[in-house]
């Protein structure tokens, strides 16, 4: 065995940083500095962002180790910079910061959140493959794997995202059934908790439990996977509930200002590995631009995730009883007794995304909509400002009208996700929208 002879700088500081003394640092103390050497950057307090498509290797030896690591013969990726297609140094910086929110080994950020999810779901299905996926997922994800994976020949089986453990394995089982049947094996249980729209909660750890009875004593067996978008990663963090790969749309809270379009996926060194074989292939990873902008985004998402939550409480306390509002969907404000336990099992806020049912149909939404003053029209979530949108017409416009029913998708729904504004200027403006209509 020859020693390793790469000179160049570890850019990566000790995992000491994350301590001082005995005591653990907390995120939001760390995305100020973690895992970025100013002395290895002329000194400059923020990263540069380096807008290079190669990067030179300080030896031949050098090169052929780091190849090691891309081309997946060593676990967890290179150890140094390659080829900006690989990994960047902005990128590995973010994907440390989101690595330290999650509480997980590895990160992979990626050029959109639905770039994120195909890479994850092409990484781990074969042709014959099944996934069980909980419902509904957001629209873009329902869509790639009912109407592109099936071209591949994958296969899914779907249940109710409030579904109890025996509800659960029943759609393990199904799962199971189908995988026999096309010669395949279940690939990956795929859940979305809050769902979109409706905000229904998936009990992740029935799910892993579930996953673990329903595979025991096998040797391979299909990851959890969570797309964390409407909570994480401040009031859920699903990898200590059994998840194994969390998934994100970092264009909303993590980026939080309406201003990027990102995805990042986290987990074991283990479980990231497919996924970061075909990122390197296929070229899905985020631009060093956009990871910069995140690494500001995330110095404030602690303070930004917590206003944006403390306004949505005072707005929905302020809707609930609002003789215009036929109902609030908000997880503040939970009345079923199975979604009330999962939350207060896996959830430590109830995030600023909800639903606002006004009394009427579709004109009286639309009156709304169109008298909001601060509140702007638009779909997304998860910005400093407030947003509101009618996912009937919009998002979710191309549902069959059955199944629209069935997610409980009216007419009268209107989507709100509340940011950082004054509360008592959100509320006048609720107030003055709802005497309109
Ligand atoms: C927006 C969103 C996505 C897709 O993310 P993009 O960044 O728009 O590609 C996936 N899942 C959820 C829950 C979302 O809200």
């Amino acid at each position: 065995m020859t020693e390793p002879v790469d000179r160049t700088p570890r850019r990566k500081p000790k995992a000491e940083v994350r301590k001082i003394g005995g005591r653990e640092l907390k995120p939001s103390t760390l995305m100020m500095g973690y895992g970025y050497d100013p002395q290895l950057s002329e000194g400059s307090l923020k990263p540069p962002i380096f807008l290079t498509s190669t990067f030179a290797f300080s030896s031949a030896e050098a090169g052929k180790r780091h190849f090691e690591g891309i081309t997946g013969l060593r676990e967890g990726g290179a150890e140094g910079l390659v080829y900006s297609r690989f990994n960047g140094p902005n990128q590995e910086i973010l994907e440390d910061r989101l690595g330290v929110w999650e509480g997980a080994e590895s990160s992979l950020v990626f050029s959109s959140g639905m770039s994120a999810i195909a890479t994850l779901l092409l990484a781990y299905c074969s042709a014959g493959d099944v996934i069980v996926h909980s419902g509904p997922l957001y629209a873009a994800t329902e869509g790639f794997i009912a109407n592109v994976m099936s071209r591949y020949g994958v296969g899914w089986v779907d249940f109710a995202a409030g579904a109890d453990r025996a509800g659960i394995e029943d759609a393990i089982a199904r799962g199971r059934a189908l995988a026999a049947e096309q010669g395949g094996k279940l690939a990956l249980i795929y859940l979305e908790s809050p769902a979109n729209p409706t905000n229904a909660l998936v009990d992740i750890e029935a799910v892993a439990a579930a996953r673990d009875a329903a595979f025991a004593g096998e040797e391979r067996y299909p990851p959890v996977a969570i797309d964390n978008t409407f909570l994480g990663p401040l009031w859920q963090r699903p990898l200590g509930h059994g998840a194994d790969i969390v998934v994100y749309s970092l264009t909303k809270y993590a980026g939080g200002h309406s201003d990027l379009v990102a995805g990042g996926l986290s987990g074991s060194k283990r479980w990231m590995g497919p996924v970061r074989s075909l990122r390197n292939t296929m070229g899905t990873i985020l631009d060093p631009n956009t990871s910069w902008m995140l690494l500001r985004s995330l110095e404030t998402l602690e303070i930004r995730m917590q206003r944006a939550t403390e306004n949505a409480i005072r707005v929905c306390d302020f809707l609930k009883d609002h003789p215009k509002v036929a109902g609030v969907g908000f997880l503040g404000l939970l009345k079923d007794a199975r979604q009330k336990d999962i939350y207060q099992r896996h959830c430590t806020g109830p995030g600023s995304t909800f639903s606002l049912f006004i009394k009427g149909g579709e004109a009286e939404s639309f009156r709304f909509l169109d008298s909001l003053k601060v509140a702007k029209l638009a779909v997304s979530l998860g910005g400093t400002e407030t947003l509101a949108s009618h996912p009937a017409a919009m998002t979710h416009l191309s549902v069959p009208a059955q199944r629209k029913a069935l997610l409980g998708i009216t007419d009268n729904l209107v989507r709100v996700s509340i940011g950082i504004e004054d509360p008592d200027d959100l509320i006048a403006d609720f107030e003055q929208a709802l005497a309109a209509v």
